[in-house]
């Protein structure tokens, strides 16, 4: 080893146009290019002396027709300087093509080591890495760019998103007296709002929350409105089951702003159009939530399971959970007689002329049992699992979404190395006169894109990664529902959809239950393959 050898250091600082973007200003000044390069300096063991320093301002890095770097390049060439370092690989250029001719041959043929602090570019060093880095530093360059644009750009959008819904409060909040962009409860109807959830997961349905409410005097939300603004109303309005269906979907009062459900919205008008939902815009955790997400997401299923059942008398403990094998549609469950009820494939029933499917008839009460008695047998399962907790942790969707990003992630990768290693390939390719000057350059523009778009996606995917880990608390903790399950001889609707998704009912009379929950037995397998 050289251990004596003295470095007469040039230290190259170019600042340019490209980057007078905010964010970079602070980044890229001179003078933290200067201190970047003093620091290292001063960690370093080996001999270094700073002969002079190169700077050059306002110049872009795609042309190395710079006064500085040519005033440097004469230096080197008269035997001046031995060492040139700079903050990092772009700050040398942005022509990764002329930027790596220097690197590789340029200094190397002039005996001069190159350094690119930030990069672990160290030619001195002779690694491998110093082949790749350079070309990684120059997108990491451009992604950096990129990023920083782009949260720039979503934190934006999301202040006005929230503004945007701002200036209507939904019945249940008002608007912050300090913060007229924020919501607040509004506790004088926060109850009733609270109330309507109860009912309704105690399973009546919207038309008679609505009467109960009326039959009341409770002010309709409209007249509720109107009266705070000192409007007085003759009558405080008639509920109707529409507005109690409209809020019982409405996630504003599980915290989270919720915009575009109407068309129109305007307080005058009472008539507004609704939006579905797929075209709703939701930010999650912007306000104090009136109702628990627990609650609520019972009450959307067990909502959308009894609104086939408007007209029947009797509650089946199954309906709404029955689907055919053959054709997808839903299973009807219809008395009989007193105590003997008939399951039958609904698009049968109706299209049965035109032979679409088959009857699917089954005695309901044994279909009943033998459900239950399996869903027993799988909680059952499910607790006695040696390491129940911590399969609960892993058995989110959550974890299911972050593994398959993950794996995106890891393909990503391989693809990127499988580019580099191409890259180098070619580079050889051009050193062994296998290829042209031109053909390499051609070759290597398109592999460098490639690697290019590899890594945005890249970026793209660890920023979903990240998002996943911070913001999806897992919340889906199984334990008590199980139990609770186990314990009654005969489990509630509700509880049945917590467990279960639906059940599926073949010609030939088979079921099959597809579990919310998840079979223990798969989730070991699907961690130990972690
Ligand atoms: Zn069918």
């Amino acid at each position: 080893m050289e251990q004596d050898k003295i470095y007469n250091v040039g230290s190259y600082i170019r600042l340019s146009r490209e980057d007078e973007d905010k964010n970079k200003i602070e980044s890229e000044s001179i003078s933290n290019q200067r201190n970047i390069i003093l620091d290292y300096i001063n960690k370093q063991k080996e001999n270094f002396k700073i002969y002079d320093e190169y700077v050059d301002d306002g110049v872009s890095g795609t042309t190395f027709d710079r006064p500085s770097f040519n005033r440097m390049i004469r230096d080197i060439e008269s035997g001046k300087i031995n060492c040139v370092i700079t903050k990092d690989y772009s700050r040398l250029g942005r022509d990764y093509i002329k930027a790596g001719e220097y690197m590789e041959k340029y200094f190397p043929q002039h005996n001069v080591r190159y350094i690119a602090i930030l990069d672990d570019i160290d030619t001195y060093l002779d690694s491998v890495s110093n082949d790749i880095a350079p070309f990684k530093a120059v997108f990491n360059d451009q992604y950096a760019k990129d990023t920083s644009k782009k949260v720039r750009r979503s934190l934006r959008s999301k202040k006005e998103e929230g503004k945007f819904l701002g200036w209507k409060a939904v019945y249940g909040y008002k608007l912050d007296e300090n913060d007229r962009y924020k919501l607040v409860i509004d506790e004088e109807v926060a109850p009733i709002v609270r109330r309507i959830f109860k009912m309704a997961y105690d399973g009546m349905s919207c038309k008679v929350i609505a009467d109960t409410l009326s039959k009341e005097g409770i002010p309709i939300p409209s007249v509720y409105a109107n009266l705070n603004r000192g409007v007085k109303s003759s009558s405080y309005g008639l509920w109707c089951s529409r507005t109690i269906d409209e809020m019982l979907c409405n996630p504003t009062y599980i915290g989270n702003l919720c915009q575009g459900r109407r068309k129109t919205i305007n307080y005058k008008i009472k008539k507004e159009i609704r939006t579905p939902k797929s075209s709703w815009i939701v930010i999650e955790n912007t306000h104090e939530p009136i109702i628990d997400k627990e609650m609520f997401d019972i009450v959307q299923q067990v909502y959308k399971k009894n609104k086939h059942q408007q007209n029947n008398s009797t509650n089946y403990l199954l309906r709404g959970f029955l689907y055919c094998s053959e054709c997808g549609h839903s299973i009807s469950i219809s008395k009989r007689t007193e105590d003997r009820a008939y399951t039958g494939c609904t698009y049968y029933q109706k299209h049965s002329k035109f032979k679409v499917c088959t009857p699917h008839t089954m005695n309901y009460q044994k279909l009943e049992k033998e459900v239950l008695r399996e869903i027993r047998e799988m909680c059952k399962k499910y607790v006695d699992s040696t390491n129940f907790e911590n399969l609960l942790k892993n058995a989110s969707k959550r974890n299911k979404v972050k593994e398959k990003i993950k794996g995106e992630i890891n393909s990503c990768n391989l693809e990127i190395e499988k580019l580099n290693k191409r890259k180098n390939k070619i580079y050889f390719d051009k050193i062994d006169e296998v290829i042209t000057l031109e053909e390499y350059k051609d070759f290597n523009n398109q592999i460098i894109n490639d690697i290019l778009s590899n890594q945005l996606k890249l970026k793209e995917l660890e920023t979903q990664l990240e998002i996943i880990e911070n913001k999806m608390k897992p919340n889906n903790d199984y334990t008590s529902i199980v139990k609770e399950f186990l314990r009654l001889r005969k489990p509630s609707k509700n509880l049945i959809a917590c467990i279960i998704d639906s059940i599926m009912i073949t010609q030939n009379k088979e079921i099959t239950i597809n579990y919310k929950i998840k079979d223990p037995n798969l989730l070991i397998n699907e961690l130990s393959t972690d």
